[in-house]
C-alpha cells in the first residue's frame, strides 16, 4: 500500500463512465521533471524585518506569539486534509532527489493536493474532499441542508465558521472548534496570554487576551471587536505590531464556503507609509474633486471608508501561508463587528516587493521594449496598489432613483458591479499616485516609473484568468489602451506604451466607468464587459512566452525562524 512509499506520482484518478455503469479509471503519472516545473513555478525568498526597528518591548512580545502562531499552521494542516502532515513526515525522510521535491511541494500546499490544480493530488491517491476536513467525507450539501431544516435547533451551531461536522451514529452533530481542537487552542491561548503579559500597549493587551478567550469558549465577537482597536490607544505606549491569528476565511471549505481556518500574519506597522496615508486621508476631498466626471456625479458625503494600514511581514501560518500567498487582506468577516467598527485593510509590503522582484520585473523583461524595463519601479507599483485601495473609496455610491427612495451602484449593476469596480480602482489608482506625485507626497521618478510599471501589472493580473473581477478588470483597461494606439506591439513582438498619452486615455476610461457608476447604468456596464472584457489572440500569446515565469513566492521567514529558537 501506500501511495506514499510510490516511486512516481500519479496526477489524480479520474473516473469516466463509458455506457451504462461501466465505469474505468484512467491513471496519469506525474514524473519527476514535472514536478521540478511545478515547484520551479513557487520562487524561494526570504521575507523579513530589520530587526533593529523593532521595539524591544515588542521582541519580548513576538517571541511567544510567534509561538501561537506556530500552532495555527499545526491546526490548518489538520483542516486542509487528514494525511497531510503524516505524508510531510514520510517524505521529510527520503533522500532522493524525487522525495525531496514532493516534500517541499507537500509543505508548499499544505498537503498533497495542488491548489494551482484546482486541488488534484499531485502524491498519493485519492481525491480532496470539496469540504477539506471540516464535514464527513461523503457528505452532501442536500443532506445537510435537509439535517437543518429537520432540526431547527441545530441551525445556529451547524452554520457557525468555527465548528466542524460529524457522524454520529445515525446522527449529524456539530462539533465546537474549541473542544474539536482544544491541545492545540490551549495551547495558543497560553502563548497569547504569555504575549500579553509583555506589551504595555493596553490595546494589543486586550486583543490577545479576549483571543485566547475565544479559542477557550469559541466566541470571537469581542476579540474581533478588540482587533478593531488596536493603534487607538494612547501612542507613547502603542505598539508597532499588527496581529491577526485565529480562524477567519472559509476558502477551504470548498463545499459550503461556511467553515472558517486557522490562519496567523505576524507583523510590524511600517511607519512612513502610516504617516503618507494620513497625508493622503486630508486630500480625499481634493481627490474626489478632481475626478474626471461631471460635478453633479460627485460624492462627497462617503462614510469614513475603512482604515488602510502598511505593513511588513514577520512570520505567516496556516491558511494564508498554503499555496499563493496573500498580499493584502480586509478583515474581520463578522458583520455584526463590521457594521459597528467597520474594517480594516492591511497591505503587506514586503511580500508585495518580492513578488514584485520575482514575477513583475521578468514579466516585463519577457514582454516590454528594452527602454521601457529600466524605468520599473517597486516604488510606483506599491504606491499604485495603495491608491488602488483608497480609489474605492471614491466616487459614487449612494445613488438617487428617478421616482424618490435610493439604491446603491453594487445594486444597480448587478454581476457587472465587480468588474467595473476594480477597473474603476485600477484606473482611478494610477490617476491618484500621480495627483500624489504632483502634490510633493511622492518622488517624481514615481511619474516616470509608472507608465511602464503598470503596464506589466496588467500582464500579472491577467495571467490567473479572465473570468473573475480583477483579471476582467485588466482586460478592459488593455484593450482600451490598445484601441487608442497607445499601447502597441512593434515586429519584434515588443510592448510599448505611449508616455504622453496613456494619462489622458485612462481619464477618459475613468469618464466612462464613473458615468456609468453615477446613472446605475446597468446596459452600459453590460456593454463594457461585453466590448472589452475578452482576451485577444495577441495577449494569449504573450502570456504563453510568460510559461517559465514564477506565479508566486515560496517565503521563508529568517528572523521569526531566529526568535522563535532563542
Ligand atoms: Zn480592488
Amino acid at each position: 500500500m501506500g501511495h506514499r512509499a510510490a516511486a512516481w506520482l500519479w496526477l489524480g484518478m479520474v473516473a469516466c463512465a463509458t455506457g451504462a455503469g461501466n465505469r474505468e479509471t484512467a491513471m496519469t503519472g506525474l514524473d519527476q521533471q514535472e514536478l521540478a516545473r511545478r515547484r520551479a513555478q513557487f520562487a524561494d525568498v526570504d521575507i523579513t524585518v530589520d530587526r533593529g526597528t523593532i521595539p524591544p518591548e515588542d521582541l519580548e512580545v513576538l517571541r511567544p506569539l510567534l509561538k501561537a502562531a506556530a500552532v495555527m499552521d499545526r491546526i490548518f494542516w489538520k483542516q486542509a486534509s487528514h494525511d497531510g502532515m503524516e505524508v510531510l513526515q514520510d517524505l521529510r525522510k527520503r533522500t532522493d532527489p524525487l522525495g525531496r521535491l514532493l516534500a517541499e511541494y507537500v509543505e508548499i500546499h499544505r498537503g498533497r493536493f495542488d491548489r494551482l490544480e484546482d486541488h488534484a493530488p499531485f502524491y498519493g491517491t485519492g481525491k480532496k474532499p470539496r469540504g477539506a476536513t471540516f464535514y464527513p467525507e461523503d457528505l452532501t450539501v442536500e443532506e445537510f441542508e435537509a439535517w437543518i431544516a429537520a432540526h431547527p435547533e441545530d441551525r445556529e451551531d451547524f452554520l457557525s465558521p468555527f465548528t466542524v461536522i460529524r457522524r454520529d451514529g445515525d446522527r449529524l452533530k456539530a462539533i465546537p472548534y474549541s473542544e474539536f481542537y482544544r491541545e492545540d487552542l490551549e495551547e495558543a491561548a497560553r502563548w497569547l496570554l504569555e504575549a500579553a503579559s509583555k506589551t504595555r500597549d493596553p490595546m494589543l493587551a486586550r486583543f490577545l487576551r479576549t483571543r485566547a478567550e475565544a479559542f477557550r469558549t469559541n466566541d470571537y465577537f469581542e476579540s474581533d471587536m478588540a482587533w478593531m482597536d488596536l493603534h487607538s490607544g494612547p501612542p507613547e505606549v502603542s505598539s508597532a505590531l499588527e496581529v491577526v491569528i485565529g480562524p477567519y476565511e472559509v476558502y477551504e471549505d470548498g463545499l459550503m464556503n461556511l467553515k472558517a481556518s486557522f490562519e496567523a500574519f505576524v507583523t510590524l506597522r511600517d511607519a512612513a507609509e502610516s504617516h503618507k496615508l494620513q497625508a493622503v486621508a486630508g486630500l480625499l476631498d481634493e481627490m474626489e474633486a478632481a475626478l474626471p466626471v461631471d460635478d453633479r456625479h460627485k460624492n462627497f458625503s462617503r462614510g469614513k471608508s475603512s482604515p488602510i494600514a502598511v505593513v511588513q511581514v514577520i512570520f505567516t501560518s496556516g491558511d494564508t501561508a498554503a499555496g499563493v500567498q496573500t498580499t493584502a487582506f480586509n478583515l474581520p468577516n463578522d458583520e455584526r463587528v463590521r457594521t459597528a467598527k467597520g474594517s480594516k485593510k492591511v497591505l503587506l509590503k514586503n511580500v508585495g516587493e518580492a513578488k514584485f522582484r520575482r514575477s513583475l520585473i521578468p514579466i516585463a523583461r519577457t514582454l516590454l521594449d528594452p527602454a521601457l524595463q529600466d524605468r520599473i519601479s517597486f516604488d510606483a507599483y506599491f504606491n499604485f496598489i495603495l491608491m488602488h485601495e483608497v480609489s474605492h473609496g471614491l466616487g459614487p455610491g449612494v445613488l438617487a432613483l428617478p421616482g424618490g427612495g435610493t439604491t446603491t451602484v453594487n445594486l444597480a449593476l448587478k454581476e457587472t458591479y465587480s468588474g467595473i469596480e476594480e477597473c474603476k480602482a485600477d484606473v482611478l489608482g494610477v490617476l491618484n499616485a500621480l495627483f500624489l506625485v504632483r502634490k510633493g507626497l511622492l518622488p517624481r521618478e514615481v511619474e516616470a516609473a509608472m507608465g511602464p510599471t503598470y503596464l506589466a501589472g496588467i500582464f500579472r493580473s491577467i495571467r490567473f484568468g479572465v473570468t473573475e473581477a480583477h483579471g476582467i478588470a485588466n482586460m478592459i483597461q488593455y484593450n482600451w489602451l490598445r484601441e487608442q494606439g497607445v499601447v502597441t506591439w512593434d515586429d519584434r513582438q515588443t510592448l510599448h506604451i505611449d508616455l504622453g498619452r496613456y494619462e489622458d486615455s485612462l481619464r477618459q476610461l475613468a469618464r466612462r466607468l464613473l458615468t456609468i457608476q453615477a446613472e446605475g447604468d446597468y446596459e452600459g456596464a453590460r456593454r463594457m464587459l461585453d466590448t472589452y472584457g475578452s482576451m485577444p489572440d495577441e495577449v494569449r500569446k504573450a502570456l504563453a512566452r510568460l510559461s517559465t515565469v514564477p506565479v508566486d513566492i515560496r517565503p521563508r521567514y529568517p528572523l521569526a525562524e531566529a526568535l522563535m529558537r532563542e
